[in-house]
């Protein structure tokens, strides 16, 4: 008796062999049809052809299994080969740790962003050649490294100042390079890429430009480094794939920048997304930046928001610095004067290692 129960095991072992086998050739074969309706561009789901399987197969059925087992055994079946074909949809993105499991490092003049913590800071407008070179004097005896100042300016009214334009680019440089910084500065509109990347080290896209896919290609095209600042109102995942339609033109130095997002609060001009600048160190291979200006909007908060983004793992902060907030011609409320730089540096060197 023990030894036909034995036989009859064996004989089961070998069935489950062969339908693992077929389970398996099956398996292959609607991954190879998921590749062709990716392809097509078709869906995977056809509820139709799937309804036809199981009629067949209950009439087919011969027992002794009753046609209700059948069915839930097939259906199970027919839903892990789905899987397998919408598998076939699921793309690496280029800014996944997935497709580059190293850390991007971004070169931009003595910068080396992803390698060491920088601060960015200059004013939030380039208004004259005297302000910027004071400014870059004082921050570059700070050790900062990377001077900020917009030529081309997004404002809120069509009225209020609109930036220097090709002049505000030429200061910006010529003061970065009088004291051996790199020269960050925002570029709008495709039309004045070629421009900007004659001038500056790093192209800045803002907020308001985070989804203006023809620029972000553009800049892609440009062989140059890339801040890509996060839209005011963009989910986490907007903004990585605003960074991979960068990426995807070849150009892989890009830097995400946080700046706040709107939420209902009104004592912050915007409210500082730590987890959203976190979830792009860890989801990520490119640097991160927290832009703690435009996100708090207010001073006082400038260096505790500081500390924190780098107590998180951030590379960078950046900050509106300016030699006389009260008269700048943009954002005055927000920018530090050069005794409140230092003060705000005193509270977070520790942290910049
Ligand atoms: C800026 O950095 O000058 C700026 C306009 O920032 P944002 O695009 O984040 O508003
Ligand atoms: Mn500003």
């Amino acid at each position: 008796m023990k030894t036909r129960i034995k036989e009859l095991r064996d004989e089961i072992d070998r069935i489950n062999r062969e339908l693992l086998a077929l389970l398996s050739e099956r398996g292959e074969i609607a991954r190879e049809i998921g590749r062709l309706q990716t392809e097509l561009g078709l869906s995977h789901y056809d509820p139709v052809r799937e309804a036809e399987m199981l009629d067949y197969l209950t009439r087919e059925n011969p027992g002794p299994f009753p046609a209700e087992t059948i069915k839930h055994l097939f259906k199970e079946i027919f839903k892990a080969s789905l899987t397998l074909e919408e598998a076939e949809d699921q793309k690496t993105f280029l800014y996944s740790k997935k497709a580059h499991p190293e850390p991007t490092i971004v070169e931009a003049g003595p910068a080396r962003f992803g390698a060491e913590k920088l601060i960015i800071a200059g004013p939030c407008s380039i208004e004259s050649s005297a302000q910027m070179e004071e400014t870059a004097a004082f921050l570059a005896q700070k050790g900062v490294k990377v001077l900020r100042g917009g030529a081309f300016k997004p404002r809120t009214s069509p009225y209020a100042f609109q930036g220097l334009g090709v002049e505000g680019l030429k200061i910006g440089r010529a003061a970065a390079d009088r004291h051996g910084m790199a020269f960050i500065t925002e570029v709008m509109d495709t039309r004045d890429v070629e421009v900007v990347a004659e001038y500056a080290d790093i192209l800045q896209i803002g907020a308001r430009n985070m989804q203006n896919f023809a620029l972000l290609k553009e800049v892609g095209r440009a062989k140059k480094p890339v801040l890509l600042k996060r839209g005011m109102s963009a989910t986490i995942e907007e903004w990585f794939y605003a960074a991979e339609y960068i990426l995807a033109q070849g150009n892989d130095q890009v830097i995400l920048a946080e700046r706040g997002i709107r939420t209902f609060e009104k004592w912050t001009r915007n409210t500082l997304d730590l987890s959203g600048a976190v979830l792009a160190k860890q989801e990520t291979h490119l640097p991160v930046v927290v832009d703690v200006t435009h996100a708090a909007g207010r001073t006082d908060l400038l260096a505790p928001l500081a500390r924190a983004a780098l107590a998180a793992g951030v590379d960078a902060v950046h900050v509106e610095v300016h030699p006389n907030p009260l008269v700048a011609l943009s954002d005055n409320r927000q920018q530090l004067d050069f005794a409140g730089f230092e003060r705000f540096f005193e509270a977070i060197h520790d942290l910049l290692g």
